[in-house]
């Protein structure tokens, strides 16, 4: 099923790209600690043939679907129910998927957003992110990435137990998904968290760019590792540069070290 859902996928979204490697997603991890519990997923898209090729796959994997085809409708959806992840599209009837994700976090609706973007338009996902998205996926993508993200997206929301993390006056709170820089809350993405958390749990230590991909991206492979290089950027801009400070270095060619005084 799998297989088969990739190689329709891929022509749906016109790509020449085989599906990868066969993997029973029923054997994989993600159903171990995510399929275990239902999460209900809601998928804004308006190709109708690949929404549907979605809901199957999920529903298939024992998720509760939701699926909308414009971005009214899908806004909608988001703000009167609540949902464990929504997988937006970027180009949307109505409403594009900018607008629909700013507009949900101006409501103070922080769902997890898995935004699908064209193959390779940079400026597509440095937008999402800006918009308030915590991931985007190229298209075309394989069910095996999809399901990847969304094992992230849920894994990250469900730290809720885990400790404070400190670097001098920079405070990273799992429980809240709280970051504070002094008496300042900064507002950061699901995945600039992550990285952020990486690198206060070894301050003082080189983080690679390798750990990083595998940590936080879960070992992906087909990422590009200057993906890594905009993260740190915008985590630099957001807890270091409004407040006059270094803590992020980059260990050229080697990775990045979060200075354990807080920089
Ligand atoms: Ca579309």
């Amino acid at each position: 099923m799998n297989g088969e859902l990739d190689t329709m996928l891929a022509s749906t979204t016109g790509s020449r790209r085989p599906g990868p490697a066969v993997m029973d997603y029923r054997q994989a991890t993600w159903v171990q600690s995510f399929g275990r519990s239902m999460v209900r997923v809601l998928i804004v898209e308006d190709e109708r043939r690949l929404a549907d090729l979605l809901d199957r796959g999920l529903r298939e994997a024992g998720h509760t679907v939701e699926v909308r085809h414009s971005g009214p409708d899908g806004l909608l959806a988001a703000s009167t129910d609540a949902f464990d992840t929504v997988v937006l599209d970027l180009m949307l009837p109505g409403l594009d998927g900018l607008a629909v994700c700013q507009a949900l976090r101006e409501r103070g609706n922080l769902v997890p957003v898995l935004m699908l973007t064209a193959r390779g338009a940079v400026p597509d996902r440095v937008a999402g992110l800006d918009a308030g998205a915590d991931d985007y996926l190229s298209k075309p993508f394989s069910f095996d990435e999809l399901l990847a993200r969304l094992r992230a997206l849920h894994r990250r929301t469900a730290d809720a137990t885990a400790a404070d993390l400190r670097a001098g006056d920079l405070l990273l709170d799992p429980a809240r998904r709280r970051v504070m820089r002094g008496e300042v809350e900064v507002e950061v993405s699901a995945r600039e968290f992550d990285i952020l958390a990486l690198l206060l749990a070894r301050a003082g230590q080189c983080v690679t760019r390798y750990q990083i991909l595998d940590e936080v991206w879960d070992g992906e492979t087909d990422l590009r590792s200057n993906v890594i290089d905009v993260y740190i950027a915008t985590l630099r801009a957001k807890v270091d540069k409004p407040f006059g400070r270094h803590a992020i270095e980059t260990l050229r060619g080697a990775g990045y070290r979060l200075q354990p005084d807080g920089g």
